[in-house]
């Protein structure tokens, strides 16, 4: 099988000064593309910035033979970033939303700052920079997409209410995005990546974090945004540490009541075992499977369509 190339595409990495994104950057700096490395410089909690996280990575592809620029935006300024691909290349094929900050605390003790900012990086900045390359991608009818969730969000986890809610908006994001995007060859992913990075550094100890290097995410990217890509989107991956695997929704086998005065809470516990009856699932796509399956229980009238 032959490498996969990105040769004459622009790829814009969010968050790349480090950790996964820049991982990201090397990789497709030796593959052909040219690199946008965007990184704002500042900490893991989101304080400060600086030029210098993303000047060292396009330094490194540069020295490489590779093609990059420096954007030194917040992901809030989504429009600066993909400005950026666009003046200096002429063009932007992938957006990797990659950019992330932590503000780990109880719920009890979480402020709004906390709260805000987690949402304006994960959430907001996600959002401006797929918005800003959306027309380009329509336009030229092609465009590829990563957004970036975490197994807190999909999960939960303590002391990461505020990190677990923006990550999980990634994944209806994304569906949402696969959905209106596919008409248009846009192709739209979420990966929940685990990675060594500074960021896992301040949750994870060395001796777990050396098995599950940056370099070991990429990949799945690579197969994901490559052109050869035109069918798998809308999907949610898990990768790390040598594995990769999709996650779907699972639907218990449910309970069926009628929909009169005998539906009571009494009826509901009744059929408490139906509720969560996973013994023979199903695997809903969309609201279209409910209503099918209310249809076929007669509990709706048959679609004319
Ligand atoms: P990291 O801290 O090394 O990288 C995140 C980068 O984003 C940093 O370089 C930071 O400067 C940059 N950044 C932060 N706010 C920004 C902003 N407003 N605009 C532009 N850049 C900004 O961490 P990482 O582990 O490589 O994380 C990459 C992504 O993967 C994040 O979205 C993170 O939430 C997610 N993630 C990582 C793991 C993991 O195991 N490493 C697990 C789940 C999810």
């Amino acid at each position: 099988m032959s490498e996969l190339r990105f040769d004459g595409q622009t790829v814009v990495v969010t968050g790349a000064g480090g950790g996964l994104g820049k991982a990201y950057c090397l990789f497709f700096g030796s593959r052909g593309a040219n690199v946008v490395v965007n990184d704002l410089g500042g900490s893991h909690k989101g304080e400060g910035t600086s030029t210098r996280a993303a000047d060292v990575v396009v330094e490194e592809i540069r020295k490489a033979g590779g093609k990059a620029v420096a954007n030194y935006d917040s992901v809030e300024n989504g429009e600066a970033i993909i400005d950026t691909a666009i003046k200096n290349f002429g063009r932007i094929d992938i957006l990797i939303n990659n950019a992330g900050i932590l503000r780990d605390v109880s719920f009890k003790n979480m402020t709004d700052k906390d709260w805000d900012l987690i949402n304006q990086v994960h959430i907001y900045g996600a959002y401006k920079c797929a918005r800003a390359a959306w027309p380009h991608f329509r336009k030229q009818k092609y465009g590829r997409v990563i957004n970036t969730a975490s197994a807190a969000g999909l999960f939960g986890n303590f002391g990461q209410a505020n990190y677990s809610a923006a990550k999980l908006s990634q994944v209806g994001f994304t569906e949402t995005l696969a959905k209106e995007g596919a008409k248009y060859n846009i192709i739209a992913n979420v990966i929940a990546p685990i990675a060594a990075s500074r960021m896992t550094a301040t949750i994870m100890p060395p001796e777990i974090l050396e098995h599950f290097k940056p370099e070991w995410v990429v990949p799945l990217v690579a197969v994901l945004v490559h052109s050869s890509n035109t069918t798998e989107s809308g999907g949610i991956f898990e990768v790390g540490g040598g594995s990769v695997a999709k996650y779907r929704w699972e639907r218990a086998k449910g309970a069926l009541l009628k929909t009169d005065s005998t539906l009571t809470p009494q009826a509901i516990l009744a059929k408490w075992n139906d509720v969560q009856d996973f013994s023979k699932p199903s695997y809903p796509n969309g609201p279209a499977d409910f209503m099918a399956l209310l249809e076929d229980a007669q509990k709706l009238p048959a679609n004319p369509s």
